[in-house]
């Protein structure tokens, strides 16, 4: 059997998601998910859905979605493509750019698919530190910026902070190629890079509504760059890559903008909430720009993050911890609501 598959295949270990329990009634804070509902709007067009419409396939290039995206961020419907997921669009333009020739960049720790995608493209990676306090170092090795793709994640997961504007821009002005900014937590963050895509040609910024608009089941994720770019994408992507109902909700989601701001700013008040909370236990928490907190439990060692996650998970509260030299200090935390996060609170 083993020889039927690509040698990058069989040595690579793929995407560890967050644990999905099974169980009812575990408090669930370990894959940013956001615990407020999302558009009540969308309740009444699935109790009135025709199922006959499920017969015929989805627009193709799910035209009036994009419109109201280009709409929402004033660029053309061609600067829009949209994706089953962020996931969709990033696996778009991994697919795209790189190929065993050349090489993709990205900062560590960041997104953990991204050295994923580029594995099973057989693209060689430029890992590039960040530093101690999780800001990209002064000096950006010239290998990362002569890459054919660039990822970077703005806000930063897994470590909640952002990183000054200024350096993306230093960044989409010194690279080779294409820059993709990951924008999945911006509308948590004081501010994003969608000013810059009329300056750098190089320059895709993606977007998800599974985390501010509380859809991470419909999976729904978009891009927004130069027509030149989404034009090479639009060939790349799945025929139909996102569903009939999915588009359907999008568009209502999108429009529905007074749901959406006071979902953002319960999210806000809760973070404010549990990182005060966790800083009167003795936790570091990084100054967070997401809907989740990173945060080192008190005391010298990585050990107490550790016994942190197993004590809550015991206590059916999920985090996430991510083993390793940096992140292992850690915990990730999504901010949840205020009962949710009063039983985490209690249990450390
Ligand atoms: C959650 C997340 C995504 C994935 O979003 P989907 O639209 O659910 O696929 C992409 N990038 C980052 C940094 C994320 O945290």
């Amino acid at each position: 059997m083993k020889s039927f598959f690509r040698k990058d295949i069989l040595e690579m270990s793929g995407y560890v998601p967050g644990e999905q329990p099974k169980e009812k009634g575990i408090v669930k804070l370990n894959t940013n998910e956001n615990p407020f509902p999302p558009s009540r709007k969308i309740k009444k067009y699935l109790s009135t859905l025709d199922i006959g419409i499920l017969r015929l396939y989805p627009n193709p290039e799910s035209c009036e979605l994009r419109k109201i995206i280009a709409d929402k961020f004033a660029v053309k419907e061609s600067n829009v493509i949209v994706g089953n997921g962020s996931d969709d669009i990033l696996n778009m333009i991994v697919r795209c750019c790189t190929d065993k020739k050349k090489t993709m960049a990205y900062f560590d720790p960041s997104y953990s698919l991204y050295p994923v995608l580029a594995e099973i493209q057989g693209t060689e990676c430029v890992k590039i530190s960040l530093e101690k306090d999780f800001s990209i170092p002064t000096e950006i090795p010239r290998k990362g910026l002569d890459s054919s793709l660039f990822m970077i994640t703005r806000p930063n997961a897994p470590t909640s902070n952002s990183f000054p504007k200024k350096r993306i821009r230093e960044i989409c002005s010194k690279s080779k190629g294409i820059v993709l900014v990951d924008e999945a937590y911006a509308d948590f963050a004081e501010d994003d890079c969608i000013d810059l895509l009329g300056k750098y040609k190089n320059l895709v910024i993606c977007r998800t509504l599974s985390k501010s608009y509380s859809l991470a089941g419909i999976r729904l994720g978009f891009a927004i760059a130069s027509e030149e770019i989404i034009s090479q994408m639009m060939k790349v992507k799945d025929s139909y890559n996102v569903n009939r109902i999915s588009q359907e909700i999008a568009k209502i989601a999108i429009l529905d903008n007074e749901n959406f701001e006071r979902n953002i700013n319960l999210i806000k008040s809760n973070r404010k909430f549990l990182i005060d909370s966790l800083r009167k236990k003795g936790f570091k928490v990084i100054d967070s720009q997401t809907n989740f907190v990173f945060a080192a439990p008190p005391g010298k060692s990585g050990k107490n993050a550790k016994e942190t996650y197993l004590h809550l998970k015991k206590n059916r509260v999920l985090v996430r911890y991510f083993p390793g030299k940096t992140t292992g200090k850690y915990l990730r935390i999504t901010v949840g609501t205020k009962l949710e996060l009063d039983k985490l609170i209690s249990l450390i």
